[in-house]
């Protein structure tokens, strides 16, 4: 008999210890992970759902460690998001894709908008708005859009929500789109979509699986979609595995779509090449 048959509350006591030393190794690792440039930014491409062509991409982040092999960021966005290190990789990413999308406008390949995440952590952070505008200076903000999750807009005090406030605002007059990002994936203060310039609403992969065969929620989705278009966004639902899903959701108007359909994540040269053909 294993121990933990025996004994559930020791199992769970060990496994619980693992995962508590797996995080506090991913830890220890993560600032010589980013100077040896561990972290790989993938591109996952974004659909025009009426002539279903490639219109643009995410960026997401992959961790190919030397100690711990490849790594999902759902195994370490969490530990980097309470130990402030996100900040860091988000800049890295960033950099990343605007140094890319400038190098191919200026060697003249294929360009589609890219979107990158960005942790609410950034909107307290003092030297934030400098660095953003650095960037935009050396490498231009066109066809850089900025991902802001809905719970980036759960403030802990008015102070906090206003200069949150002031940073989208001022990044948005830099030229950078703004995105909110798993919108209806929790409850959030709806002022916001009057108090910030938002360009995009991206629908949750949530609320699309809760729309399939069950009316009320595709009522929802839809008239969700009508918001977006009332409010002047472009709007882009993820997640979307099916002809079904794709066909439902171009019915409600839904302008793009993302997800296993199109493509999955995949590395900086395959999206490349994908984008010579799917443009
Ligand atoms: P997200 O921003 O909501 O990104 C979409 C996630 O859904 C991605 O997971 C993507 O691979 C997955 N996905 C896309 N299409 C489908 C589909 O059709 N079906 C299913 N089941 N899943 C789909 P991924 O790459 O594992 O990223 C997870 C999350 O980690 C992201 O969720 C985002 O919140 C966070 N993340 C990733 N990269 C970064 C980053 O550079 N910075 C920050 N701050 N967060 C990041
Ligand atoms: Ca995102
Ligand atoms: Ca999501
Ligand atoms: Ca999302």
């Amino acid at each position: 008999l294993a121990l933990h048959e025996a004994n559930p509350i020791c199992f769970y006591n060990a496994e619980m210890q693992q995962k508590a030393e797996f995080q506090s190794r991913i830890e220890s690792l993560q600032q010589g992970a980013l100077s040896r440039k561990e972290f790989e930014v993938w591109y996952q491409p974004k659909y025009d759902l009426a002539t279903r062509k490639c219109i643009g991409a995410e960026a997401l982040v992959r961790w190919r460690s030397r100690e711990l092999g490849f790594l999902m960021p759902g195994q370490f966005i969490p530990r980097f998001e309470s130990n402030g290190f996100i900040t860091q990789l988000d800049f890295y990413m960033l950099t990343h894709v605007m140094e890319t999308v400038k190098e191919r406008r200026t060697t003249g390949l294929p360009i589609v908008p890219v979107s990158v995440n960005q942790s609410r952590l950034h909107m307290q952070e003092k030297n934030y708005l400098a660095y953003m505008q650095r960037l935009k200076t050396y490498y231009g903000a066109e066809d850089i859009e900025l991902e802001l999750t809905e719970t980036a807009f759960d403030f802990d005090t008015p102070e906090m929500r206003e200069h949150a406030l002031h940073v989208m605002h001022e990044l948005h007059e830099m030229g950078f789109r703004l995105s909110i990002d798993d919108f209806g994936s929790g409850y959030s203060d709806l002022t916001i979509l009057n108090a910030i310039p938002l360009d995009v609403m991206k629908i949750d992969r949530s609320l699309l699986l809760a729309a399939n065969g069950a009316k009320r929620m595709q009522a929802v989705l839809a008239r969700m979609i009508d918001l977006g278009h009332a409010l002047g966004m472009t709007v882009i639902c993820e997640g979307i595995e099916t002809r079904e899903q794709e066909e439902m959701l171009r019915s409600y108007g839904c302008d793009h779509g993302q997800g296993y359909l199109y493509g999955k994540p995949m590395p900086e040269a395959e999206f490349s090449s994908f984008l010579e053909q799917h443009i």
